[in-house]
Parts: structure tokens; sequence; C-alpha cells
């Protein structure tokens, strides 16, 4: 087992920058992506190709998976020629997927019997923050495996939080989503609002973006939604996804997140009406239809 091969799962929006930070940090790569294509760059760079999670995995120090949903996971890490099946002892996966915690509880406990740890370590801060090695990564599972790999967080993000056990990664996650579905609500009013009422739509932000509305999606979303852009960033269909796993976690938990449920219903509209892998700003585009 090399310890500074990483065998690297997943090259989409995130993966590929992710990946790309390492490799210049002076980590040896091993990757594996459903689609080929996405991983020529980084081969071209150096990288090794490998056809299955599983290869990607042999002889591998640590492993890193960011795909795209829970089933995703659950394949590349439980499959037939998945993760588990090849990590030697001692290995430490980590999946950044925002994923389910109970997934991740489950997958952990599979690692566990094979002396695999498994991190939970969704990350947040988007396309702009995987490129610049910005993100903050929230971290659930076992703490000295956390500790082995700190270096390797470090490469790819600035804030770096132990959340707690297997789980708590994601559960923070979707604190943050919960969070990001009333800031990307607010956005869009916000907008719509001044458009109404005959403001500069640019000058309104320039007032209130560092104010207390100040968010991120208000910094790098909205001025996407002014230029006309509404490619991802971050794709509907995987808030979607994300507020699904929030909304059944909080009835799991007895709650009841009336937001959370308002977001979920329009982002639904927005993704029909006007296409699931449109980054999240095209909420806006629902919010238009509305305008006279
Ligand atoms: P993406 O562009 O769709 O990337 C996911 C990648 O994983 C794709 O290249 C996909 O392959 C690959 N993949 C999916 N299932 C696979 C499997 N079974 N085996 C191998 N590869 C597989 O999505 P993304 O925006 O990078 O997001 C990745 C994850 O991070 C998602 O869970 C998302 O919710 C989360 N996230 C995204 C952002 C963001 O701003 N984009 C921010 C924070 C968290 P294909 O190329 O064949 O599709």
């Amino acid at each position: 087992m090399k310890k500074d091969t990483i065998g690297f799962i997943g090259l989409g929006i995130m993966g590929r920058s992710m990946a790309a930070n390492l490799m210049k940090a002076g980590y040896v790569l091993q990757v594996y992506n459903r689609t080929r294509a996405k991983a020529d760059e980084l081969v071209a760079a150096g990288a090794r190709w490998c056809e299955t999670p599983a290869e990607a995995a042999r002889g591998a120090g640590v492993v890193i998976t960011i795909v795209g949903y829970p089933r995703d996971v659950r394949d590349v890490y439980l499959g037939e020629h998945g993760v588990l099946s090849a990590a030697a002892p001692g290995t430490v996966c980590i999946d950044m997927t925002t994923s389910s915690p109970v997934l991740a509880k489950e997958i952990a406990a599979a690692g566990a019997e094979r002396r695999v740890p498994v991190l939970d370590a969704p990350v947040s801060g988007g396309d702009v923050g995987a490129r610049e090695a910005r993100l903050s990564i929230m971290v659930g599972g076992e703490r000295d495996a956390f500790e082995k790999v700190r270096p390797i967080f470090e490469v790819m993000g600035k804030n770096i939080v132990y959340q707690g056990g297997p789980g708590a990664g994601q559960h923070t996650k979707m604190c943050n989503q919960i969070a990001v579905a009333a800031s990307m609500l607010g956005v869009c009013e916000a907008l719509v609002y001044a458009r109404a009422n005959g403001l500069d739509q640019q000058r309104v932000l320039d007032s209130i973006a560092s104010g207390a509305a100040g968010s991120w999606s208000l910094s790098n979303l909205a001025p996407r939604v002014l230029r006309g852009d509404f490619q991802p960033g971050f794709m509907i269909k995987h808030f979607r996804k994300d507020l699904g796993i929030a909304l059944e976690a909080a009835r799991e938990a007895g709650l009841d997140l009336p937001m959370t449920r308002l977001a979920a219903e329009l982002y639904e509209k927005t993704g029909s009406r006007f296409g699931e892998e449109l980054g999240t700003q095209a909420l806006y585009l629902l919010y238009s239809e509305g305008e006279s």
C-alpha cells in the first residue's frame, strides 16, 4: 500500500478540480469515473486510469469518492467491483459525495469489518471552492482516521471540521443545505422584487451583498443570474436530492421544516420546467415567469 497514492473516484464538476489540486500537491492518483472522457485531462497530466472502483482502490493508501447520489455511493463502495472489495486493511476511504447519513453509517460499519475506516466528508463552497481549494469540509467517522488524512483535506479545503462519528459529516451538510435553500429563495425573491420596482438589479446587489443580507449565494450566484448564466455550478438535480435527504432525516427526527419543504417544491417545478441540469440559480426563471 503506497501512502502517497490516492484512488480518486468521481470526476465531475467537483471531483475533477479536487483531483487536480491533489496532483499539483504531489500525490499520485489512480482515477475512475463512470464516463471515461472526464478523466482525459487528469490522465494527460499523469493520473493512471482504472477500469473499476476496486482497481482504483487497490494499492492506494487513501481512496476519495465524490459521485452523484446515494445509490452511486452504494455501488462504488459495496458493489461487486467496489472499493471495499479491494481496499487493504488500514486504507482510509473518504466519501465526499453529499449522501445519506444512514448510508454513511452502513458503509462505515462494512469498512470497519475489514479494518478499512470510511469517513463521510461532504463539502461546501461550490465549483469555485473546489477549483480554488477553498472548500469547507465537514467530517464524520473515526477520529484517528480523520487525523491521519487531515493533510489531504488541507490540500482541497480551508475550513476542515471533525463533527463526530459516522454520519455526522452528512448531517452537518444537511444543515448547510437547509440554510442554503433559504438563501437561494431569498436571493431570487430580492432580485425579482428589485426588477418589479424599477430598480437596477446590479446596483441593488452592490448595496446589499456586503450587508446583513450577504451570503455565498448572493455573492456568487446572483451575478450569474444577472449575466443570464444558468449553467451549473451546482445542478438542480443534486440540490433536489439533498433537500429530499434533509426532509427524510428531519422526519426521522420528528421535525417539520416548512421552508425546506417549500424549497423542495419550488425546485421540483424549476427542474421539470427548465431542466434538472441547470444550476440552482435557475430558480430565478421560475420566479420571473410570475412577473408581468
Ligand atoms: P457531477 O458533475 O454529476 O459529478 C459526479 C461524477 O460522479 C460524474 O462524473 C459521474 O459520472 C460520476 N459518477 C456517478 N456515479 C458513478 C459511479 N457509480 N461510478 C463512477 N462514477 C460515478 O456532480 P458534482 O457537481 O461534481 O457533484 C458531486 C457530488 O458533490 C454530489 O453529491 C453533489 O451533490 C455534491 N456537491 C456538489 C457541489 C457543486 O457545487 N457542484 C457542491 C457541494 C457538493 P458521469 O460523468 O458518467 O456522470
